[in-house]
């Protein structure tokens, strides 16, 4: 892989401050964890993102998406290829009538808030999932009996060839954190929802007590991805992992958390490897008691 030239078709469509080379990817996960991206691009608007990705397409570079990195564990090694961000640079909200488009890189807590002023309900689940509306579409987020497959229409996305196609709620085929876009390798650049009126107070009120209720069972204070794994039919991953007498359990860094099982935290010092190592030494513990089989909800790259 050829970086220079990379670099040299990139500019021909990118504003040259938005491309990084050689660029730490613990400075744009959660986590706080992961080695180095070839190239990290932020594209202003839908046309240089388009441009990347006909750039990694004609040049046969591996990229990948992110948002505000709040699902992701990049390997220590680092990615090989371009990360795109699609983050503050494309988050314009417009809002007419309970219909709300919005920008993917606009995130899910600003959203929420916009979306409360204008007395409209049905989006308080996100106010505190602290990813962006792309992110959020593409794992179908949720919380507290809400996710987005309630409140979606629609996903503008660009796809492989740099097209802009839009996808319904139904051709995204939204699942528990799933959609269709887990497959396509198509990135929202913006989402359609629809809330129904309702009080502003109540709105508040809701938004307010959904984000108590996170700060007293989640490990807040410690660098994470949240939820570690999928909950597996029929049972809590956070009580599998209790049971499988894993709380506080550490390799390195990264630890079990203490105050909720379904964490796993970076205590200062983890690196990817060590919360890799704990991750399928959760799975291996729990499969081994209880004969169930844990998946992560987080996603894995790099090398
Ligand atoms: C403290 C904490 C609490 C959390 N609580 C919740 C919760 O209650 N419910 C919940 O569902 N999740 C929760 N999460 C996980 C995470 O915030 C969500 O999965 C969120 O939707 C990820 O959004 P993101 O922008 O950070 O995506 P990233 O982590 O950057 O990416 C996640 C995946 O989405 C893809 N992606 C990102 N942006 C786009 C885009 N524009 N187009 C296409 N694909 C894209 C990436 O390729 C990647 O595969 C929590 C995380 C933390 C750290």
């Amino acid at each position: 892989m050829n970086i220079e030239n990379i670099i040299h078709e990139l500019n021909k469509g990118v504003d040259k401050k938005n491309i990084y080379l050689d660029e730490k990817m613990s400075k744009h996960t959660t986590f706080k964890v992961g080695g180095n991206a070839d190239v990290f691009v932020c594209p202003n608007n839908i046309k240089e993102l388009s441009h990347v990705i006909k750039v990694c397409n004609i040049l046969d570079v591996p990229y990948f998406v992110i948002g505000n990195g709040s699902n992701i564990i990049v390997k220590d090694n680092g990615f090989r290829g371009v990360i795109i961000q699609v983050y503050k640079n494309l988050s314009d909200v417009c809002i007419k009538d309970g219909t709300i488009v919005a920008g993917a890189g606009i995130m899910l807590s600003k959203l929420a808030k916009i979306i409360a002023e204008e007395s409209l309900e049905g989006f308080e689940f996100a106010s505190g999932i602290p990813g962006t509306l792309g992110g959020a579409i593409y794992m179908n987020a949720g919380a507290y009996g809400g996710d987005m497959s309630q409140v979606l229409v629609s996903a503008d996305v660009v796809d492989q060839q740099g097209n802009i196609i839009t996808l319904t709620r139904d051709e995204l085929k939204l699942g528990y954190r799933t959609s269709i876009l887990q497959q396509s390798n198509h990135i929202v650049v913006s989402g359609v929802l629809k809330c129904e009126r309702g009080n502003k107070d109540t709105i508040a009120c809701l938004i307010q007590n959904l984000n108590n209720k996170r700060k007293e069972k989640q490990p807040l204070n410690f660098p994470s991805a949240g939820s570690t794994f999928k909950r597996p039919e029929g049972y809590y991953a956070g009580k599998l992992i209790m049971d499988s007498g894993l709380r506080g359990y550490k390799i390195g860094d990264a630890q079990v958390s203490e105050k909720h099982c379904g964490f796993i935290i970076n205590k200062g010092n983890a690196t990817a490897n060590d919360i890799i190592s704990l991750i399928n030494y959760v799975k291996v513990n729990v499969e081994d008691k209880f004969g169930v089989e844990l998946q992560t909800e987080v996603k894995i790259i790099g090398e």
